[in-house]
């Protein structure tokens, strides 16, 4: 399956709409959506632009991303959508209308396709308002398969110690094809792998930074039934950075346990990662070791929590899991 016409355009849409986030993150406006989840002029900005890109080129395809159309209509006043079309315009180089914008962020929804991208147009958009990690985020499944991912990542250096002096990256895969990540606006790219990391007192364990989308708690008895002591390194942040570092080895274990037991997983927040971490050598199943079902709507209905290693501390983490839900 050659999905090379995909791929470019994925990333080269991904950077133009990481770009638009940067450029509108000196002016943001932020407002509150259904759920009392944050929402800015960026995410509208940053979708109309792909799904736009998405229309023009793959006309057939169906298509799943964060943000609708009715909201951003009932949200936003009409300077706030004026100044969303001027950003699309801006990228796309002609004439966008306030109302050209929804019929972009509806692009290919309730459409049913073999092919299905899935979207996150700021994947953490809390970190994005805070300045801190946060990606733009595109998946292609083909029959409910994770067969292409891109994210774009601003911030991705952005808490290093000694941090490059561009701290965006570009992390992809196409199945079949290896990960490889490059600087976010061009660069050599270079082919990225898992660690090798089986020391699970020394490995990297990665978690979200929001309180709300981490139970700490349960963390930190899967962390001791590993055997790893208080010093044992743990970093939060946002967004699919995460999968990005658990790809090129920057981190080795990423536990995604949330407090709220109801809560289901949302496909847009995993697909693009799930393809390149898999493409980079890793292994993602949900908390009991179940495979990740794509094909269960919106969400993951069938699973619960998610968990994304290098591979050879798959199994020792789930065993940790467990031995820490027995508690
Ligand atoms: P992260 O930055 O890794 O925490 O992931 C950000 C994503 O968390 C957002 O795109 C939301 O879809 C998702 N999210 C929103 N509310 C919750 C919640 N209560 N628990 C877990 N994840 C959530
Ligand atoms: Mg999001």
């Amino acid at each position: 399956m050659d999905l090379t016409h995909e791929l470019e355009t994925a990333k080269t849409i991904a950077r133009m709409a990481a770009s638009i986030c940067q450029n509108i993150q000196d002016e943001l406006i932020v407002t509150e959506k259904s759920g009392h989840e944050p929402v800015t002029i960026a995410d509208y900005a940053s979708q109309a632009l792909i799904l736009s890109a998405l229309a023009n080129n793959f006309e057939d395809d169906a298509v799943l991303a964060e943000e609708h159309s009715e909201e951003y209509e009932l949200l936003l006043s009409d300077p706030q959508r004026q100044l969303v079309a001027r950003y699309v315009e801006d990228a796309l180089g002609g004439y966008v209308f306030a109302e050209d914008i929804s019929a972009y962020l509806d692009f290919g929804r309730k459409h049913e396709a073999e092919r299905l991208w899935v979207v996150d147009p700021i994947d953490g958009t809390k970190g994005f308002v805070a300045q801190r990690h946060y990606c733009v985020a595109i998946g292609l499944l083909i029959a409910g398969e994770p067969v292409l991912g891109v994210l774009a990542s601003p911030g991705f250096y952005s808490d290093e110690a000694d941090p490059p002096e561009d701290l965006g990256l570009l992390t992809y895969a196409v199945r079949g094809g290896g990960a490889y990540q490059e600087a976010l606006y061009g660069g050599e790219r270079e082919l990225i792998h898992v660690s090798a990391a089986n020391d699970p007192q020394r490995a990297i364990v990665l978690a979200s930074f929001e309180g709300k989308h981490t139970d700490i708690d349960r963390i930190r008895r899967t962390e001791a039934a590993l055997g790893r002591g208080p010093d044992a390194p743990i970093k939060r942040l946002d967004s699919q950075d995460k999968h990005a570092m658990i790809a090129n080895g920057m981190g080795d274990i990423y536990l995604r346990m949330v407090p709220d037991p109801s809560y289901q997983e949302k496909l847009w927040d995993h697909a693009a990662g799930y393809a390149i971490v898999t493409e980079a050598g890793g292994q993602v199943t949900d908390l009991l070791g179940q495979p990740l079902d794509f094909t269960a709507g919106t969400t993951f209905a069938r699973n619960r929590g998610v968990l994304v290693t290098n591979g050879t501390l798959h199994a020792a983490t789930l065993d940790a899991i467990r031995q820490a839900m027995d508690e």
